[in-house]
């Protein structure tokens, strides 16, 4: 089992520490995963509409909740879509969500990225090989709109998710409204010490997606790094597990995915790194900085300029944020 441990949120809300991720869960396996995770004991959902899976996964809460766990000691986060950043646009996106996975309420409700696409032409409206962005629409202005859901009840928490330190310093300083958390992509290729700080600083909780690897565009999973593989032998645990362990010890919350039984239970049972094979493991990063999930790669393309990786700089559009 996990150490059970949860972290309180900014708004004095509590997320538990290990999740359990489903992008990329294909049809007729995501609703078995889900279940499988929670009957093992997860307690923590990451979700989103974009994925692709909701109506399943909300067949599967159906098996769940609340025979083997109460709504209540269930913490849901879904995420709103780019094509729905509009203000007019965001209840509508977080009702389609709740009627999708049966619930009347989320956890925690994340801006999926710091993009707006064009709204009215399902959830990727593409020209040629590029995405049709939204330019006019502000992250501030997505924002207010996010801000207004938490008087409805129908959201506990409101967050992001990609967003860089100047995304949030300006939805920050333009609404005085700070979000529980931001989910990023985080494992030992991609420290990003400077965004950890600055979120420690204004207590946004930080969740790290991908934590053992993009698995996207064919490179090996970190589970197979010879360091991971190293630590991981001296402890008698799995690669897996030892990365989750190493998002532990950075005080993120971690939401690994699987749809395999046998993984699913070993992620969730927990071991302790010290503070020296963390560091051994943080090393990689220090020696190569990688982030994979970077959306002017994508097919098709997003000509916008998210995270200033070298690679963005040829993109024509940087982010809005006021
Ligand atoms: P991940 O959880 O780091 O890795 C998933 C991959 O690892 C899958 O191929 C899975 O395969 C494999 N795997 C799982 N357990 C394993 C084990 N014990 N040993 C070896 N391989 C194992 O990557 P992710 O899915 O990209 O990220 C996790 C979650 O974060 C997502 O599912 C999603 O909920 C969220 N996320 C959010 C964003 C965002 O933009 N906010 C972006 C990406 C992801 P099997 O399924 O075949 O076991």
């Amino acid at each position: 089992m996990s150490f059970g441990k949860v972290i309180t949120l900014n708004t004095g809300r509590k997320i538990p520490q290990v999740g359990f991720g489903t992008w990329l869960s294909k049809p007729n396996e995501v609703g078995n995963a889900v279940e499988i995770a929670v009957r093992s004991g997860y307690r923590h959902l990451d979700l989103a509409r974009v994925y692709g899976n909701q109506d399943e996964i909300g067949r599967a809460l159906k098996k769940v909740i609340p025979s083997v766990v109460s709504r209540e000691d269930l913490f849901i986060t879904s995420k709103l879509w780019n094509s729905a950043h509009q203000p007019n646009q965001v209840e509508a996106a977080l009702d389609e969500t709740l009627q999708q996975l049966g619930v009347d309420y989320l956890d925690l409700y994340l801006v999926h990225w710091p993009v707006a696409f064009e709204p009215g032409r399902g959830l990727f409206p593409t020209e040629g090989d590029m995405a049709r962005l939204d330019m006019e629409t502000s992250l501030v202005d997505t924002w207010n709109a996010m801000i207004k859901l938490v008087d409805t009840g129908k959201v506990k928490n409101i967050g992001v998710s990609n967003f860089t330190i100047p995304q949030l310093q300006g939805i920050i300083d333009t609404t005085g409204v700070v979000p529980a958390v931001n989910q990023i992509e985080a494992h030992p290729h991609l420290l990003q010490d400077d965004l950890v700080a600055y979120c420690k600083e204004k207590n946004i909780h930080l969740t790290a997606y991908s934590p053992l690897g993009n698995n996207l565009i064919g490179l090996p999973l970190l589970t197979e790094h010879p360091i991971v593989k190293e630590v991981a032998e001296k402890l008698d645990a799995t690669p897996a597990q030892v990365l989750i362990a190493w998002c532990v010890y950075r005080g993120y919350s971690v939401i690994p995915k699987s749809v395999h039984e046998e993984r699913i239970v070993s992620n969730f049972h927990q071991v302790k790194l010290d503070k020296e094979d963390y560091e051994k493991i943080t090393s990689i990063g220090v020696k190569d900085h990688k982030r994979f999930n970077i959306p002017i790669t994508y097919s098709p393309k997003w000509d916008i300029n998210v995270f200033d990786e070298p690679i963005e700089k040829t993109a024509t559009h940087e982010v809005k944020i006021v």
